[in-house]
C-alpha cells in the first residue's frame, strides 16, 4: 500500500459553498472528541441550540442541528409535516424548488407548482393566486436565497400572504443564515432549514433547523408515522429537547457540534446585523469591480443577493478553462452556472468568512489575468481601483 495522508491544497473558496472555514473553527474541529452523553457536550449543546435561535431570530423551543447536511435538514422539514394525500404548494425559480417538490411527492403528498423564470424572484402574485385557488394546501414551501441563480424572494410578503390562507410555511435558508436580513418570527416562518457551509463559514454537514408552535402543533397531531425513522423530530427530541432525558438516538457528530459552535460564537461576537451589513458592502465592491471589467450581473439589482453573485461570461471564452486556471493557477474556486444557466455564467460566492476585502481583490486580479490572457473582451487596469472606490 502507498496510499498515504490526505493533505489538501489550500484554496480560496468563492463558489456556492463550501465557503472558507475560519481558522477558529478548524481548530475548534480538532478539540479532543467526548462522549455525546457527557455533561461537559450536553452544555454545549444547550448553548448551540440558544445561539441558533439568536441566529434565526426565533424564540422556537424546536430548534435544532440535524446530524446531516442541507438537503436532510430541507427533508427533516417536508417529512415531518407532509403526510400522504396531503397537497403542498411550492414554488421554483431555481434548482432547489425542483428538490421540494421531489420532497413533496416522496412524502406521497401532492405539490402545486408556481413557476418562475430562474433569475427572477418568487412572483408573490402567483403565489397569492395559487393559495386562493387551493384552499386545502397544508403548506406554501419557497427558497428565500436561490444559490443557483443568485435571486432573492420576498420572504416577509410570501409568509404574509400564507398565512392570511390559514397555510403553514416552509423555507430554505441554506444560503440566506447569516448573510442576509432573516427574521423567522417576524416575518412567520413555521419551518425553516440551513446549512454550516455557506454563511456561517463553518466545515459542512450539519444543517439547523427550527420549527414554530403551529408546526409542532401539527407535527404531534399526525395520523401517520413520520416516514423517516432518523429525521423524526417527535424521536430526535428525545436527544435534544429542552426537558428531553437525553436519550441515546444517534451519536451526534461531536466534532463537527465543536465546529458549528464556534461559527455561531464568531457570529455572535460580530452581530448578526454587522455580519448582514458585511456581506452587503463586500457585494457592492465585487459588483464594482466585475462591471468595470465588463461583466454583467444576471439577477435585477433589488432581488440580488451579496452572498451569491451571478455574472455573464465574455463572449467566446469557454468557462471551464477560466474556471480550472483560476484553480490550477491560483487556487481560486469560483462556481459554474446550474441547469438553464449551465455554460452561461459564473456563481461567484461571498458567505462567511470568504466575504473579505482580500478574497474581493484575489478573484478580480485573477479572473482579470486569466481573461485578458485568453483574449477576452473584457477592461482591463480599472477593477481594482472600482472596487476599492466601492469599499466601505
Ligand atoms: C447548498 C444548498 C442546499 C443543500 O445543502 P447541502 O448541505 O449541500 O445538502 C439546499 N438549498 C440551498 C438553497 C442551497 O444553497
Amino acid at each position: 500500500m502507498s496510499i498515504t495522508s490526505f493533505n489538501p491544497p489550500v484554496r480560496t473558496l468563492m463558489g456556492p459553498g463550501p465557503s472558507d472555514v475560519h481558522p477558529r473553527i478548524t481548530s475548534a474541529m480538532a478539540r479532543p472528541t467526548i462522549g455525546h452523553l457527557d455533561p461537559a457536550f450536553v452544555g454545549m449543546m444547550d448553548e448551540v441550540k440558544q445561539m441558533l435561535q439568536y441566529a434565526f431570530q426565533t424564540k422556537n423551543q424546536l430548534t435544532i442541528p440535524v446530524s446531516a447536511p442541507g438537503s436532510a435538514g430541507m427533508e427533516t422539514t417536508f417529512v415531518n409535516l407532509l403526510e400522504r394525500g396531503d397537497k403542498a404548494i411550492v414554488c421554483q425559480n431555481g434548482v432547489f424548488g425542483g428538490r421540494m417538490k421531489e420532497n413533496v411527492e416522496r412524502c406521497g403528498a401532492t405539490p402545486i407548482m408556481v413557476e418562475d423564470e430562474w433569475g427572477k424572484p418568487v412572483d408573490p402574485q402567483k403565489v397569492e393566486d395559487a393559495l386562493k385557488a387551493n384552499p386545502d394546501a397544508k403548506l406554501l414551501a419557497f427558497v428565500h436565497a436561490e444559490t443557483s441563480t443568485g435571486a432573492r424572494s420576498d420572504a416577509d410578503i410570501l409568509c404574509k400572504l400564507a398565512h392570511d390562507h390559514d397555510t403553514l410555511t416552509l423555507v430554505d435558508t441554506v444560503t440566506s443564515l447569516a448573510g442576509c436580513e432573516l427574521k423567522v418570527d417576524e416575518w412567520g416562518i413555521d419551518a425553516i432549514y440551513s446549512g454550516t457551509q455557506k454563511c456561517l463559514s463553518c466545515t459542512p454537514g450539519i444543517s439547523p433547523v427550527s420549527f414554530s408552535e403551529r408546526a409542532v402543533d401539527v407535527i404531534t397531531k399526525r395520523n401517520s408515522k413520520v416516514q423517516s425513522w432518523f429525521l423524526d423530530t417527535n424521536l430526535v427530541m428525545g436527544y435534544w429537547g429542552s426537558n428531553a432525558k437525553r436519550a441515546y438516538h444517534h451519536t451526534a457528530p461531536v466534532n463537527a457540534l465543536y465546529a458549528l459552535h464556534e461559527a455561531l460564537v464568531i457570529l455572535q461576537e460580530e452581530g448578526l446585523e454587522n455580519a448582514w451589513a458585511r456581506h452587503t458592502n463586500n457585494h457592492q465592491a465585487l459588483r464594482a469591480g466585475l462591471e468595470a471589467m465588463g461583466l454583467a450581473f444576471v439577477v435585477d439589482e433589488a432581488h440580488r443577493l451579496p452572498q451569491l453573485n451571478s455574472v455573464t461570461i465574455p463572449d467566446g471564452i469557454d468557462e471551464a478553462a477560466v474556471r480550472s486556471r483560476l484553480l490550477n493557477e491560483f487556487n481560486l474556486e469560483i462556481g459554474a452556472g446550474l441547469g438553464t444557466l449551465a455554460g452561461r455564467v459564473w456563481r461567484i460566492g461571498l458567505m462567511g468568512y470568504s466575504s473579505r476585502a482580500e478574497n474581493i481583490f484575489l478573484c478580480l486580479s485573477s479572473l482579470e489575468a486569466v481573461l485578458s490572457d485568453m483574449g477576452a473582451d473584457v477592461n482591463t487596469g480599472v477593477a481594482l481601483e472600482a472596487a476599492q472606490a466601492a469599499m466601505k
